[in-house]
Order: structure tokens, then C-alpha cells, then sequence
């Protein structure tokens, strides 16, 4: 581990005077310190901004639901109001990491977490997101869990986070406080896909901290769940997942929000998949025409292939299931 220093802070204008400063914000520490242990990140200033109060989950006037910041991920899965608004959240952080993580990471640096690739956290492996203009070990390696989706010539690590799935797919938005003041950023447009810069992964400014994410209110009824799909069945990343959200009245299909994970280098929202679900009655043949175009303008590699057939799987699997049906 390189040098660092470290300060605690308990108010948001002290965070940003020294993240203005060229500090690096921590929150639970469950992944950053990993990465420093293993070299991978070298930050010379650590904020630790767990005592800020961004730790509570409110239902918005208009009966959307916001999440701060720092609400620990169990505690996020187990609020009630999350409970009962938005299982696919819930459901998303409990299939993620382990009880003991859950209990001390929080739903900012769960969105802000980096790409678990080999390569990447091999600090002796070619790598643009981690050192630009390496290379990517990836492209020709063992890339079975890498992406099928988003990728680039210059990387194509998967974004690894569960709940991140569950938000592209409610079209969360993430609310921003910088030296500039605050800010929204559409779920969409906050994670980057790799492109020609795979070392620039969000949409942050320097200095920006993440107050919360916002999902906005869905019409009711609404069911929801999260399917993941991985190498064994706790403590793993997926190798596919979905998230999927059905608004059903009067036997039809008014709403469909669906996105997977496990396949893309930043969560992969499926308009296509919605489009074939609107407007619809539910029915079995309807989720295997819809989930045919999970894969749409997919790009797998030597070893991942199978991606392509498994997310069209859980795709379907999961609107059945949401759905209803055998
Ligand atoms: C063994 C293991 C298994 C895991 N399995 C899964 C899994 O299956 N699914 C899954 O989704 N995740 C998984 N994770 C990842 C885990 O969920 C993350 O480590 C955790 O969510 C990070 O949150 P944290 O608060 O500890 O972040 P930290 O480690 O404190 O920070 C992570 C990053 O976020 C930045 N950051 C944190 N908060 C803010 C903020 N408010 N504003 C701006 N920047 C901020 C930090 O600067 C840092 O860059 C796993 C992790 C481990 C170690």
C-alpha cells in the first residue's frame, strides 16, 4: 500500500473542501481499500464521508422513492418502503456480495465500484481502464465473464454491481453535489461505456459526491424482481442477471422496464425488450418474442459466447416470472 492521509469529515461543505483538494471520498471502504491494498488505486488523500447525513430513504412527493447516499445496502434491502415500492431493488442487494459486506457498504460506492476483471486488478496485466494506452489483456485472454455488450477495442469489463442493474432499469437519477453546487444525472448517463477512454467510468466531476439516487414513482400496479444468474448460488458476480418491472391493468401491458447485467461494460438497459412487451397481454409466447432481443447488437469473445444464449434465458425467465405464466 502507498502513503495516504486520512480525514473524517461530518458536514458535506467540509467533504467538498477537500475533495476540491484533490481528496478521494470513502464510504464504507469495502472495495477502495482492496484496491489500494492490491496497487490498482493510489489515492494520496482519503475523505471518509460515512458520517455525513446521507443516510436516509424517503418516498418523494410524487411518490418516487430516494435513497441516500450512504444507506448501507442491508439496510437499503430491508427498508420497508423499498420493500413494498420497488422489490427488484431489495431483491438486487441481497443476491450481492455477502451479509457482512451488505452490513457496511453503501448504495454510493456500490454504483461507484469498479470492474472486477482479472486484468484490471492485476497491476503487472495490460490494462487502459487502470493505465491508458496498455492495452487490454482482456480482448485476448480468458474473458469468459467479460461483456458482450458496450464494449470497445480498448476494454471490455463488465460493470459489476447489482442494484445498478435494478436503477437503469426504474431509470433512476443520481443527485450530485459539487464545488458547482447540485446537479442531476440521468442513471443512464452516469455510467460510461469504455469507448476510446475505458479509464473515465463515471459521469462525476472532480470533486462531486453522490447525495443519493432518486427512482422515480411508476404506475401501481407494479411487480418486480431481479434474477442472477452466476457460478454458484452466493457470495458470486453474475454472469447474467435481469431486472424487470411490468405495470399490468386490464390484462395489458402498459409499462415494461427491464435491464440485464453480467453483459454489459455499464448496466444494459433493453428497449427493445420493452418495446415487444407494450401494449401486449401477457403470455408465455409474448416473453420468449420479447426476451429474442436481449442480445441485440451483442459482441461476444472466444470464451463468453454462451452469454448471448443465457441472457436471452434470464430474460425471459424473469418476465415469466414477473409476468406470469408457466
Ligand atoms: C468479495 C466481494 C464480493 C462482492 N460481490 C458483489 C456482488 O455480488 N454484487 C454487487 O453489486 N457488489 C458486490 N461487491 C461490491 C460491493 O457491493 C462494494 O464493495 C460496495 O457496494 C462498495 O460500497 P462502499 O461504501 O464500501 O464503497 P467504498 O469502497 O467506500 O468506495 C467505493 C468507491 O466509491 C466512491 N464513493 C463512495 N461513496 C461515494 C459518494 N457518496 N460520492 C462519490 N463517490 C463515492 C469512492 O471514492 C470509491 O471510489 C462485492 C465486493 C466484495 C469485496
Amino acid at each position: 500500500m502507498h502513503p495516504f492521509s486520512y480525514t473524517r469529515v461530518s458536514d458535506t461543505r467540509a467533504a467538498l473542501d477537500a475533495g476540491r483538494r484533490g481528496g478521494r471520498y470513502i464510504a464504507g471502504g469495502t472495495t477502495l481499500v482492496d484496491l489500494m491494498r492490491e496497487t490498482v488505486e493510489r489515492p494520496r488523500a482519503l475523505v471518509d464521508i460515512s458520517a455525513l447525513p446521507l443516510r436516509e430513504v424517503t418516498v418523494t412527493r410524487r411518490g418516487g422513492l430516494r435513497i441516500g447516499a450512504l444507506v448501507r445496502m442491508a439496510e437499503a434491502a430491508a427498508h420497508p418502503r423499498v420493500r413494498a415500492l420497488y422489490p427488484v431493488i431489495s431483491q438486487a442487494l441481497e443476491l450481492s456480495a455477502s451479509a457482512q459486506l451488505r452490513n457496511m457498504a453503501t448504495i454510493g460506492g456500490n454504483i461507484m465500484q469498479r470492474t472486477r476483471c482479472s486484468y484490471f486488478r492485476d497491476v503487472t496485466a495490460a490494462c487502459n481502464k487502470r493505465e491508458p494506452g496498455t492495452g487490454c489483456a482482456a480482448l485476448h485472454g480468458v474473458n469468459r465473464t467479460h461483456a458482450i455488450l458496450g464494449t470497445s477495442d480498448d476494454c471490455v469489463a463488465t460493470h459489476p454491481s447489482d442494484v445498478a442493474v435494478a436503477f437503469a432499469a426504474l431509470e433512476a437519477t443520481v443527485h450530485l453535489l459539487g464545488p458547482a453546487g447540485e446537479r442531476t444525472v440521468p442513471f443512464a448517463d452516469f455510467l460510461l461505456e469504455p469507448g476510446s477512454t475505458p479509464s473515465r467510468e463515471q459521469a462525476l466531476r472532480p470533486g462531486e459526491l453522490i447525495t443519493a439516487v432518486e427512482i422515480p414513482a411508476l404506475p401501481r400496479p407494479l411487480k418486480s424482481g431481479y434474477l442472477k444468474v452466476r457460478d454458484r448460488q452466493s457470495y458470486e458476480f453474475a454472469l447474467t442477471s435481469a431486472a424487470v418491472a411490468l405495470h399490468i391493468r386490464g390484462g395489458v401491458i402498459r409499462e415494461a422496464k427491464v435491464a440485464a447485467g453480467g453483459v454489459g461494460t455499464v448496466p444494459w438497459k433493453l428497449p427493445a425488450v420493452e418495446g415487444r412487451l407494450i401494449g401486449q397481454r401477457p403470455s408465455d409466447a409474448l416473453w420468449t418474442t420479447a426476451a429474442e432481443r436481449a442480445a441485440d447488437g451483442a459482441r461476444p469473445l472466444p470464451h463468453n459466447r454462451f452469454k448471448v444464449e443465457l441472457l436471452r434465458r434470464t430474460v425471459e425467465r424473469q418476465l415469466r416470472v414477473i409476468g406470469g405464466g408457466k
